[in-house]
């Protein structure tokens, strides 16, 4: 096997001729004799003419091309339970993966199933109203359901991420995911997703139960679980996978109520920054954008004194969502739809913030990141009363002084002119200061203007809780049976991350 690479116009695929020709080649064969070929990857170069870059496996004759096969899921009507607690991407592949070894994934979730879950957005969004269990966080499919699905990952040492596409796209994302460099489903697909994992699990004997908001787990006498939820209902099984996500803040106080370990994890925070989409094509395509031409992203990671200052889930022709998970506090996220097709674009900035940065919040314990995060999105939430969020233009923001006027916004609840630059807190509203101007400068010309809109907060970029658990065996280190999984755990952060982590721990089970 040879991997071959062609460029093409962007819209285009390489025709047969020109692969066979470059396989020829390649190999060193005959163009007499039959080739196969795959295309394993497609990525976008816009550095000079802008293409696509096509990354092409080609196999001589009686080499094996060997096909990527995903194992068949069992019926599991008469299995042994297994308790997951969370139906978002961890706990879903976990669910997944039990199917596949003969186990019955029993799903404990406290939001609504995705359809019903829309409402409560369309509310969140129009009326302000937050639903504790269900909103953008909370509910079938997890923070991941309506968002930009982008398929990123870093984390190829933590499994392979082919599972996890190939699912996906059996369950009906589009096959480019399986080759595209910048993998995305959007917000108008996720859903049918969703729900098609959902049919699959039920369909061959798993079970789900919505609106279960697990309160307590138990361990008893006998090693098995007691688990409890809201409604009053009881569940049992010797094993129970973890998965609610980094919003859970009931979990990691249920933790520190029962003194099990939990830790105080870094995270990020800072402010969702929106520019219109039309700038970034521009500034990323050199200005050569065409609409034909994918809508463009960006991402940057710098360091100001001492701490990372990075772009983080970037939504391309995107809107801004409120994803608050409890009334009172305001919190900012991004998604997008698979045209991505909006006018703006939109992305966090962020700034990593550490236990030692937060001295006055050290009698918080193992909860005190967890705390700082709560306290500033309450200070947001109380500037404006409302979901409508504090708002600075770019430059004002950095030169420390208001703005007198606000670009209009995707964000549909509202912004209103506020000294974002003193409602953050001074380590991150003094780094983004020095940042934006940096960025503006040396990697994205034009990025640094009163054009874009700082929203505040971006605060739930990971989580600032670690449930820590055994290297080897994934459970949680003093509760044998109890697997901390996905972003809640703390050892993950995205969708496709936490899915092979909830593959990972219902593997070790
Ligand atoms: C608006 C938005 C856009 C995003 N965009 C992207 C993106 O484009 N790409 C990307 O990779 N990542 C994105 N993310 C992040 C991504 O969604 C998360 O990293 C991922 O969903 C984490 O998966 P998880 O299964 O660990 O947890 P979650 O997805 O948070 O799922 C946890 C589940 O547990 C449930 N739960 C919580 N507490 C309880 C309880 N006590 N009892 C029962 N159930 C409970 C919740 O309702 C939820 O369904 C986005 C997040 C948001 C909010």
């Amino acid at each position: 096997m040879k991997e071959i690479e062609i460029t093409c116009k962007l819209g285009c695929e390489p025709s047969a001729e020109e692969i066979k020709a470059a396989a020829v080649k390649a190999l060193g064969v005959s163009p007499k004799v039959q080739v196969q070929h795959r295309i394993v990857r497609r990525s976008v170069d816009a550095r000079n003419d802008i293409l696509y870059r096509y990354r092409i496996e080609v196999f001589k004759p009686g080499e094996v091309m060997e096909k990527y096969a995903l194992e068949e899921y069992r019926d599991v009507s008469q299995a042994e339970p297994v308790i997951i607690i969370g139906a978002g991407p961890a706990g879903m592949f976990a669910a997944l993966r039990l199917l596949m070894r003969g186990l019955k994934p029993v799903i404990l979730e406290r939001g609504k199933d995705v359809h019903k879950r829309k409402f409560d957005m369309a509310a969140l969004s129009r009326e302000g109203i937050v639903d504790p269990d269900s909103n953008y966080c909370f509910g079938e499919g997890g923070a991941g359901t309506f968002s930009d699905g982008k398929l990123y990952t870093r984390s190829s040492k933590r499994g392979d991420i082919r599972e996890v596409l190939h699912q996906l796209v059996r369950f009906g994302a589009d096959p480019s995911i399986l080759i595209d460099a910048h993998p995305h489903i959007g917000s108008d697909r996720l859903p049918v997703v969703v729900e098609n994992i959902r049919k699959c699990i039920t369909g061959h004997g798993g079970e789900y139960h919505f609106g279960t908001r697990v309160t307590d787990i138990m361990k008893k006498g006998d090693g098995s679980f007691e688990v409890t939820a809201s409604d009053g209902s009881v569940w049992a099984s010797r094993k129970v996978i973890l998965a609610t996500g980094h919003s859970a803040r009931d979990i990691y106080e249920m933790f520190s109520r029962k003194g099990w370990e939990i830790q105080a994890k870094g995270f990020a925070l800072g402010v969702r920054v929106e520019h219109p989409q039309s700038l970034i094509n521009r500034i990323q395509y050199h200005g050569k954008y065409q609409p034909h031409m994918p809508t463009a992203e960006y991402s940057f990671v710098t360091q100001i004194e001492g701490r990372g200052v990075f772009s983080f889930c970037m939504c391309p022709g995107g809107i801004l969502v409120p994803s608050a998970t409890a009334p009172g506090e305001l919190v900012l996220n991004g998604m997008s739809n698979s045209a991505r097709n909006s006018k703006w674009a939109n992305s966090g900035v962020v700034v990593s913030v550490e236990p030692e940065d937060l001295p006055e919040y050290a009698s918080y314990g193992p909860l005190a990141l967890l705390q700082f995060q709560k306290d500033v999105e309450k200070a947001m939430f109380d500037y404006t009363g409302s979901l409508k969020a504090p708002a600075q233009r770019m430059m004002d923001f950095c030169r420390r002084i208001p703005s007198s006027g606000l670009p209009a916004t995707s964000y549909h609840p509202g912004a209103v002119a506020a000294p974002l630059h003193e409602l953050l807190p001074e380590n991150v509203s003094l780094r983004l200061k020095y940042a934006f101007p940096l960025i503006g400068n040396k990697k994205m010309h034009g990025y640094y203007t009163n054009e874009a809109l700082l929203l505040g907060v971006e605060s739930r970029t990971s989580s600032p809780v670690r449930i820590p658990r055994d290297p080897d065996t994934l459970e949680h280190v003093q509760i044998a049976g109890l697997y901390p999984c996905g972003e809640g755990a703390g050892y993950a952060g995205g969708i496709v991350s936490s899915a092979l982590d909830g593959i990972n721990c219902a593997a070790k089970i």
